[in-house]
Order: C-alpha cells, then sequence, then structure tokens
C-alpha cells in the first residue's frame, strides 16, 4: 500500500486513498452501496482542509438530507481541530436558503422570509383558487402545486412556460397569481429556494463570480438523484461555461451511483453523471468495487436483483465479510400477523440478541404501511421512530402553533393568519373569512392589513384576533425563545383547546415537545448563553462586504456582527435573523427531523426513500407484494419498473449483518382488502442466499416476465385454492382481463399462466364470473384456476 501520511487516511483501500487524495479537477467516483462514497467525501474534506489546500470558507458540500449533513459536521469535528460549524455543507435546499438569507435584498426577498412547507404550499394554493373560483374539479389544487413545482424545477417561471391549450394557459395563469401571493406574504415554497437562488446566481456576475472564486472545492453526495436545476446551480458556482465547457478554477467532485437513482418522478437525471463528464470535461474517474457494509448473503441478493435492471452504467460490487446469514423470507397471511411477526422478531434481537434498537429499521414502500406496523410495536411497548410520514412539524397542532409564532414574526403572511383566525374556534365563520379575504384583494393588502376595512361584528372579531397577535407580539418582545412559545401556547388557546378534546393529552405532549425541540434548537445553534463564536475567515468578510448594499446596510451594522453567532444560516454575512425567525426556518427545513424521540434508543421506521444513504445492522422489508413493491403505478412500464428495481435494490443494501423479508397474502389498504401476489422482486433473488420461514410458495422462481408484468397481477392460484372469485380483489390499476364468457378455453388445449408456465387444460366449469379451469401444469402440478382472474394465454 502507498504511503499515509496522515492518521485521516487510515482504514481507506488504494480506490479510496486514491479518491480522497485526488489533485485539484473535476472527478466522478460512480460506484455501489456501501463502498463508501460518503465516506470518501467526508475524508477529503478532512484532508484538503488538514493539508492546508483550503479554509474552511473554501468548501461547499451538499448532501442528500439534513441528517447526512450533520453527521458530515460531526465526523470532521472528530478529525479535525477547529470549529467546523459554519461550513457550507448541507442539503440544496439548506445551502440556497443560506444563500438568499446573505443577499436577499439582492434576491428580492424581506429579510425574514419564511419557508412553505409542502402542506403550507397546497393551502396557499387552495385559498388562491376559492379566491378566484378556479374550478378545482377541474384544476385540483395538488396537480396545480404539482404543475408549480414541475415548473420551477425546469427552471421556468410563468412567461417562459410555453401553453398552447386553455388549460395549460390557466394554470400558467394561477402560477403567476400564486407567485405574486407568495412575494406579497414574504414566502417561498421549497421549488422557489432552488430556483431564486440559481437565478441570483445567473443574473448577478459580481456575485456569482465572488463565489466561484470563493469555493475552490465543491462536493456532491448523492449526485444521480440531483434534477435539472440543481444540476445548473452547481455550475453557476463550478465556473462560466464557454461553448458548452465549463471554464472553472474549481474542483467539483459528484460521488453518486445510477442503480440508486430513485428520484426520477421527481425529475431527478441520472443523465446529470453524463453531462458532467462532458461539460466539465472530467478527468478523473473513479470506482469504488468493494463493499464495506454488507455480508456476502445479502450483497449478492442486491447484485443478482439489480442485474435485472438494463440501463445500467456498470458497476460490481464484492466484499470480503464472508457470508454471514442467510436473507430470511417470510410469508404472512395477513399485514397484521406480518407486523406482529416482525415485532416479535424485533424484541428476540433486543432481548436475546442485544441489538440495539435503533440499528434495527422497518422499511416500508408506501407510509401507509406503517401504521399496522406503528400500532403492533406501540402495544408491545417497543420504542420506534417514524421518519417519512407525519414528521414532527408537519403535524396539524405543531403547524398551528408554528402558525402563530410565524404570525408574531410577520403579521402579513396570510397563509398563518388562515390557519390560525379561527383555530382555537373564535366565533369567526368562513363567510367573514370570505368577506375579509376580498377586502384585502381590493386593497392589495395583506388579511391582517385589511381587519379594520371589514365592519359589523365580524369585523369586531377580526379586529380582536390581530390584536390579540399584537398584545403577544408585544409580550414577547425580547423573552427567550422558551418563554415565546410558552406564552404563545397559553395566549391562542391552544392548550386549552386540546385540554378539552377526547385524544388531546398527545397533542398536548407535542406541543410541549415543541418547546423542548426550540431549546435544543438554541443550545445547538448558539443562540443562548454559551455561544460559540464562529471562525471568521476572509471569505466571510468578503461575503458581507457584497452585502453591504444601502438597503441592508441599516440591518446589518457592519463586520463586528460576524463575532455573533447566528443560527447557521446567515452566519457569515451578519445578517441577523431573531431566534425565533431562525427556529421557524429550522422548522420548516428540517421537518424530517422527528426531535420528539430523538435521544431514545428507538426502532427505526421510515420509506425506502427515506432510508437512502443509512445504514443498519438489521432490516426488515415488509410488503414485497406486486402492486405494492413494485409500485402498481409503477409497473405498467419499463422505466418504471427498473426504478422499483432500484429502489428494492437501496433497501436490500442498507442492512449490515442480517436482512428480513416478508410479504403477505392479504393487506388492507386504502379500506379494502388486496390479495396481491409476491413481489417479482423475491423471484429474482438467488435461492442459495435465501431461508424460508415459512413454507416456500409453489411458482417462485419461475416468474417469466417475457409475457408482460401485467399478467402476474391476476390472482390465480389463490383463487383456486379455495377463495371464491367473487372474493378476490385484484389490482384496481391494471383489471383483470375478462377472459370470459366466450374465453375461448376448452379442455384439451394448451395455455401459458404468466407465473406457473404452460400447462394443458383438464376440465373447464361454471359460466361467467365464476368460470374456473382446471389446468396441468408440468412443473407445479395440477391447480384450477378462476379465468375471471387468472390470465391465461392461449398457446395452441
Ligand atoms: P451508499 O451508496 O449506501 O450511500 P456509500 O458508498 O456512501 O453507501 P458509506 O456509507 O460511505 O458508503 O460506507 C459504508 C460503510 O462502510 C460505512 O459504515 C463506512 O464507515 C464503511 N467503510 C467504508 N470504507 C471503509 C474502509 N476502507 N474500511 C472499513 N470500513 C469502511
Ligand atoms: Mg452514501
Amino acid at each position: 500500500p502507498a504511503h499515509r501520511p496522515s492518521s485521516l487516511l487510515d482504514n481507506l483501500n488504494d480506490e479510496q486513498l486514491a479518491a480522497v487524495t485526488l489533485p485539484a479537477g473535476h472527478a466522478l467516483i460512480l460506484a455501489g452501496a456501501g463502498s463508501g462514497k460518503t465516506r470518501v467525501l467526508t475524508t477529503r474534506i478532512a484532508w484538503l482542509l488538514q493539508s492546508g489546500q483550503v479554509t474552511p470558507g473554501g468548501i461547499l458540500a451538499v448532501t442528500f438530507t439534513n441528517k447526512a449533513a450533520k453527521e458530515m459536521v460531526a465526523r470532521l469535528s472528530a478529525m479535525l481541530p477547529y470549529n467546523v460549524r459554519g461550513m457550507w455543507i448541507g442539503t440544496f435546499h439548506g445551502l440556497c436558503n443560506r444563500l438568499l438569507r446573505a443577499h436577499h435584498v439582492a434576491a428580492g426577498l424581506p429579510a425574514t422570509f419564511q419557508i412553505l412547507d409542502t402542506q403550507d404550499q397546497l393551502s396557499a394554493i387552495k385559498r388562491l383558487c376559492k379566491q378566484y373560483q378556479v374550478d378545482e374539479e377541474r384544476f385540483p389544487p395538488k396537480q396545480l402545486g404539482w404543475f408549480i413545482a414541475g415548473c420551477k424545477e425546469e427552471g421556468m417561471r410563468p412567461k417562459d412556460v410555453v401553453a398552447s391549450d386553455p388549460d395549460t394557459k390557466k394554470k400558467v395563469e394561477l402560477y403567476q397569481l400564486y407567485e405574486d401571493q407568495c412575494q406579497r406574504e414574504g414566502v417561498v415554497d421549497f421549488g422557489e429556494l432552488m430556483l431564486r437562488s440559481f437565478e441570483l446566481l445567473r443574473d448577478d456576475a459580481a456575485l456569482r463570480q465572488h463565489y466561484q472564486r470563493r469555493f475552490r472545492f465543491i462536493l456532491v453526495d448523492e449526485f444521480q438523484d440531483t434534477n435539472k436545476l440543481q444540476y445548473a446551480w452547481l455550475k453557476q458556482l463550478a465556473g462560466e461555461m464557454v461553448g458548452g465547457r465549463l471554464q472553472s478554477s474549481s474542483s467539483v467532485l459528484a460521488v453518486g451511483d445510477d442503480d440508486q437513482s430513485i428520484y426520477a418522478f421527481r425529475g431527478a437525471r441520472v443523465g446529470n453523471m453524463t453531462d458532467f463528464v462532458r461539460e466539465f470535461d472530467v478527468q478523473h474517474q473513479i470506482k469504488l468495487e468493494q463493499n464495506y457494509r454488507s455480508f456476502s448473503n445479502i450483497l449478492d441478493c442486491a447484485n443478482a436483483l439489480i442485474s435485472h435492471n438494463s440501463q445500467r452504467l456498470g458497476k460490481n460490487l464484492r466484499t470480503n465479510q464472508g457470508a454471514g446469514e442467510p436473507v430470511r423470507v417470510y410469508e404472512a397471511p395477513t399485514d397484521l400477523d406480518e407486523a406482529s411477526w416482525m415485532v416479535e422478531e424485533i424484541r428476540n434481537l433486543v432481548r436475546q440478541d442485544g441489538v440495539p434498537r435503533q440499528e434495527i429499521a422497518v422499511l416500508y414502500r408506501s407510509n401507509a404501511q406503517s401504521r399496522v406496523i406503528e400500532s403492533k410495536l406501540f402495544n408491545a411497548g417497543v420504542p420506534y421512530r417514524v421518519y417519512g410520514g407525519l414528521r414532527f412539524f408537519e403535524r396539524a397542532e405543531i403547524k398551528h402553533a408554528l402558525a402563530y409564532l410565524r404570525l408574531l414574526e410577520n403579521p402579513h403572511d396570510d397563509t398563518s393568519f388562515m390557519r390560525v383566525v379561527n383555530f382555537p374556534a373564535r366565533g369567526i365563520g368562513a363567510r367573514s373569512v370570505e368577506t375579509l379575504q376580498e377586502t384585502a384583494r381590493a386593497a392589495g393588502c395583506s388579511l391582517s392589513d385589511a381587519v379594520t376595512a371589514v365592519g359589523g361584528a365580524a369585523g369586531t372579531k377580526l379586529q380582536g384576533f390581530v390584536a390579540k397577535i399584537d398584545v403577544l407580539r408585544e409580550e414577547t418582545q425580547g423573552k427567550s425563545l422558551r418563554q415565546t412559545i410558552e406564552r404563545m401556547l397559553e395566549a391562542s388557546g391552544l392548550i386549552d383547546f386540546y385540554l378539552n378534546e377526547k385524544e388531546g393529552q398527545d397533542r398536548i405532549e407535542n406541543l410541549k415537545e415543541l418547546v423542548n425541540a426550540a431549546e435544543s434548537f438554541v443550545t445547538q445553534e448558539g443562540f443562548g448563553k454559551d455561544a460559540i463564536a464562529l471562525p471568521i475567515d476572509e471569505h466571510s468578510r468578503a461575503d458581507a462586504a457584497l452585502t453591504q448594499s444601502p438597503a441592508s446596510q441599516g440591518l446589518n451594522p457592519g463586520l463586528p456582527m460576524l463575532d455573533v453567532p447566528l443560527g447557521g444560516t446567515d452566519a457569515e454575512t451578519g445578517e441577523t435573523l431573531s431566534p425565533l425567525a431562525a427556529f421557524l426556518v429550522h422548522a420548516a427545513l428540517e421537518a424530517g427531523d422527528n426531535q420528539a424521540q430523538a435521544g431514545q434508543e428507538a426502532v427505526q421506521l421510515m420509506t425506502v426513500h427515506a432510508s437512502k444513504g443509512l445504514e443498519f445492522d438489521v432490516v426488515f422489508i415488509g410488503g414485497l407484494e406486486e402492486g405494492l413493491f413494485p409500485h402498481e403505478n409503477a409497473a405498467s412500464d419499463k422505466g418504471g419498473l427498473e426504478e422499483e428495481r432500484r429502489l428494492m435494490y437501496v433497501a436490500i443494501t442498507r442492512a449490515r449483518k442480517r436482512l428480513y423479508l416478508s410479504h403477505s397474502q392479504s393487506r388492507m389498504l386504502h379500506g379494502q382488502t388486496r390479495f396481491n401476489l409476491p413481489s417479482r422482486f423475491l423471484d429474482e433473488l438467488p435461492e442459495a442466499n435465501l431461508k424460508w420461514l415459512t413454507a416456500k410458495q409453489p411458482g417462485f422462481g419461475t416468474f417469466t416476465p417475457k409475457f408482460g408484468g401485467g399478467s402476474a397481477y391476476g390472482n390465480g392460484f389463490r383463487a383456486a385454492s379455495g377463495t371464491r372469485s367473487s372474493e378476490v380483489f385484484a389490482n384496481p390499476v391494471v383489471p383483470p382481463q375478462k377472459t370470459v364468457p366466450g374465453h375461448g378455453i376448452t379442455k384439451g388445449i394448451t395455455v401459458f399462466h404468466a407465473k406457473f408456465g404452460e400447462g394443458k387444460v383438464l376440465a373447464v366449469e361454471g359460466t361467467g364470473d365464476d368460470a374456473r379451469a382446471q389446468i396441468n401444469f408440468p412443473r407445479h402440478g395440477t391447480k384450477w384456476l378462476a379465468l375471471a382472474i387468472a390470465k391465461l394465454t392461449i398457446v395452441e
């Protein structure tokens, strides 16, 4: 092995070492799961700093989740002797937020702009639709939200959208109105954070070049999931495009895995990888082929599964960790049984094998699956923590509380106004609110400013509400964040309201937890007494100088401000956010972190999407059924199916030591009992790496995709083993082809069944929906199949 000058570089293999110590220049690491990509990225940052090639201010690193960013900062803190908290390490959204805060004047935003999460965005759109009497059947607010987000992801403002049909024209018009509304209220949605900061860089050459000079090293994790706009944003920071090539003095390191691209549905482009290599004229491409995460039984499953995909850039993964235990497969009769089994296994793992609870993860394809598992865990008294799902900051009671807090910060935040104007109820009816909205629209002002213009009893009540907020604002001036929140909880009537609610106790607990969340935010971000001064380097001074526009000078009395710790988002320019405003930004950006149970040793529940980049000793993947995983919406086209398979690849590769796979014969989903076939992904795993905990179903391993995935949806064999066909719920998206009546299936002919292969028809009985046939399949024996459900193709 090469000479390793520093202990930082111990525990790296040769390829990793090469990647960590690459000379300046652009580079791509394309490598499979668990091969150390994130480790390389983190170590490279440490190495660059330690070897004096760059100061902390010269690095920009993009991670996929806040959690990953935090972990990276924590690891760097441990490796390096100085404070790395002020570094530009975060998610795209987090970094954009930071850029916009620092240059809010140039970006055309108020200093205290707040962020709308997806829920807020939806309610803002609903409000707009109501105001302009939009037919919500024709233009469902949710779809408008997607339309707007989609436009923004493509970098398009309303004027850039080419609308040829009246529907699109209408949507574009609403997009414009929505933008006006957000601007008026001083709020931005997630898409806007990205687009606005892209435009800021694009249009302000001085600012752009400043950051180009500043960020000597740009590092991007999970590059396969960047979308078009994010890639364009990175290009702005990296240098100037000249003739299709980037003229750049910075070094961009992108790491990713095309097999883990799971956000195509949200506009992610694997094509960014090839574009990157071309446009940046990438000199170094490194592959990492050794997996350090999983035992080979697990890895073999992952490799075998993903080999079924055709659109791959091609990589290998090996491990020398040994085989480990086989992957366990379990079939449950019902989803409830599946969950009970999981909980039983989890308890044994914790009790007998001493596995720490937080080292156990339960992964599922859809959020809806978590409810059953949660209730079983809850009943068994096993602490658990749900990521994704309805997250702490997204719960109704928390949103209500945050709305009050936001009104304290900004009375013109109409979204928050609407949320709580009559919550808890104070006799302000829908009619009064409508009148208020009309008045505000006519006057071109915020709802809060319009209350005085509303007459009658309604006006009095509305003015009372605004006065209440004003008093609260007065009262909490100069108070700590904790005191502010506690006072608000009382004065708003929220606590009293939930005290009188039947199931309000949990909500009160959560509201109290909000106080704790604020408290820990204050300590973490250094707002409190023990604040630690952040390092200031020449970059920060230069950034601040750039922000000295006349408008911001009032707020920012020069450089000494930099010594004041400011909560991360704006530490370097001196723009001050109040602790409350900063906390609200934190709440919007970090909705994924469930503060409530953060400290506890708890089993981790999350969707497969949310598990990206993480690893656990033990992983359960439940609901491996056709229609669920692969998801029914994706199974109809090849691209969709391949994305589902990548998702499964991500899921499998989260496991270090032990992996459980399970499916259930029946499942309640969206109020209906469904009988799904086992997932085709189970068929794609090598038998040698599996251990069946329940008797293996006939037909496994014979799935023939040749005749189209859709044909697996029929539920022939379960119907034949005793279930009446009328009770069988087939997939609603791909309805079973009715081969009856006149199905043409007669005694003596040969038919093909997707699961059982070819077979000879021995007998046909019944008519219409009840028709069934007895068929002899050479490899699976004789079966009765319900013709209304089993999709049979006549071979001869
Ligand atoms: P993913 O694609 O899932 O994001 P990754 O490629 O980013 O995975 P890491 O998370 O960086 O992989 O590494 C996987 C695990 O292997 C981590 O626990 C990491 O600490 C460990 N690891 C990586 N490289 C080495 C090494 N050279 N020696 C020992 N352990 C390593
Ligand atoms: Mg990683």
